[in-house]
């Protein structure tokens, strides 16, 4: 597939070799800066790459936003036992398609990534674990982690020290709960994708109970860019406390989607209308999801708004997996909210009670709604339910669930009121195509 020119409002770090002729390859890397930030790690202390990543306000590209060096510093590099670093391939969250993007272009940035974290734990082994629905990645992954062998940085007593470190892709079978990083090392060690009980968390008791480095694509991807940079420089590129940049995949109601990197903090209008190209067929913006399905949406007068993790957290939604989606004004929320709904019953995993009960009885309760069944005390069930789900699951589905669905309901009431009133809709493609 190829890939875009860079748009001009874009800082193109992680994804900067991605138009490049044979990105993929070991030669192109090496031919634009690849490996270096490597060579220059192995003449580092960990602690020192440990200050290094702290000090450029690198925080995980996942969606939850943790520091990435406090989360480094947490795995215990003096326990006995063997130590891993897991790639969180798992890429599912609804409207997010960057992880696939950075193993396609460039899997040896995010191989060097695992190294520089292999060799500041101490680990031998890693693993990238890899969604089923990505399965043609595999390939990819694995012919760059050949070619990393071949050319001597993948193997043992590597660059003439004590430094050996293997590298192996895993696949997933295509569950959204996987994404959750215990679920996730359940599901490699051959177990159900369920979460498991934390503390211990994986940093002490991860892959096979023992310590185990977890990062993202994009966050391990970012890594050798800190250590290239120095951390100072890379932090500079955002805002304080949000270093670096960030993939954001652009979809929904907008001329150009795509997806594109900008620095921390770069404002949510401009994305829309420079990157984006503004809104398709002239229409008004009603609403954005900023960061994949799970983050509560912001309605059009709440988007003036830098894209950061602290911004967005005072505006009460989140960065999270960077996959914004934009709605025009003729977006039927009702029907967003059960597209939602739908997606997280599906996925549930069922362990808990309140994610299970919860999302297939609000799935019931939007179905209602939809077909125009809807009773008036509906709307404040589905808010009373949604809210009762928030924080009281095993792990953040429930919540991922309840998050969007509570922000619907209270910034779209009247959507609802008027389905109340007026009875069903035609969908959206109906009205465009009648
Ligand atoms: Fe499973 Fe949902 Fe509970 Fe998570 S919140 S453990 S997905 S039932």
């Amino acid at each position: 597939m190829p890939y875009n020119e860079p748009h001009p409002a874009e800082v193109r770090i992680i994804s900067k070799r991605f138009g490049l002729p044979n990105s993929a390859s070991i030669d192109t890397y090496l031919a634009n800066e690849g490996y270096q930030a490597l060579d220059k790690a192995l003449g580092m202390t960990p602690d020192a790459i440990i200050d290094e990543l702290k000090v450029s306000n690198l925080r995980g590209r996942g969606g939850a936003g943790f520091p990435t060096g406090l989360k480094w510093s947490f795995v215990p590099r003096t326990s006995p036992k063997p130590k891993y670093v897991m790639v969180n391939a798992d890429e599912s969250e609804p409207g997010t398609c960057k992880d696939r993007l950075l193993m396609e272009f460039d899997p040896h940035q995010l191989l060097e990534g695992m190294m520089i974290g292999a060799y500041v734990i101490g680990a031998q082994r890693g693993y990238i674990y890899i969604r089923g629905e990505y399965r043609y990645l595999i390939e990819i992954m694995d012919r760059a982690i050949e070619e990393a062998y071949a050319r001597g940085y993948l193997g043992d007593k590597l660059h003439g020290t004590d430094f050996t470190f293997h590298v192996r892709t895993h696949t997933g079978a295509g569950a959204y709960e996987c994404g959750e990083e215990s679920a996730l090392l359940e599901s490699f060690e051959g177990k159900r994708g369920i979460p498991r009980i934390r503390p211990p968390f994986p940093a002490v008791a991860g892959a096979y109970a023992s310590p185990t480095l977890l990062n993202n694509v994009e966050t391990f991807s970012s890594v050798p860019a800190v250590l290239r940079m120095g951390g100072p420089a890379y932090a500079e590129l955002g805002v304080p406390r949000n270093g670096g940049t960030r993939m954001l995949c652009l979809s929904g109601h907008v001329n150009t989607p795509g997806v594109y990197e900008v620095p921390l903090g770069f404002p949510m209008m401009r994305v829309v209308n420079e990157l984006g190209g503004g809104m398709r067929a002239g229409k008004k913006l009603k609403a954005v999801v900023p960061g994949g399905s799970s983050c509560p949406l912001l309605k059009a007068e709440e988007c003036d708004i830098p894209m950061d993790y602290d911004s967005l957290a005072k505006a009460k939604s989140m960065l999270g997996s960077g996959g914004m989606i934009v709605m025009d004004e003729d977006t039927d929320m009702v029907r967003v909210a059960l597209r939602i709904m739908r997606f997280y019953q599906h996925e549930s995993c069922g362990w808990c009670i309140p994610c299970r009960e919860g999302t297939t009885w609000l799935k019931k309760l939007l179905t209602r709604f939809v077909d125009g069944m809807g009773q008036p005390n509906d709307i404040v069930m589905i808010g009373d339910l949604a809210k009762n789900m928030l924080g009281r699951t095993f792990c953040p589905l429930g919540d991922a669930a309840a998050m969007p669905t509570i922000a619907i309901i209270e910034k779209f009431r009247d959507e609802f009121e008027a389905y109340l009133a007026d009875g069903p809709k035609p969908r959206r493609e109906e009205l465009v195509y009648a």
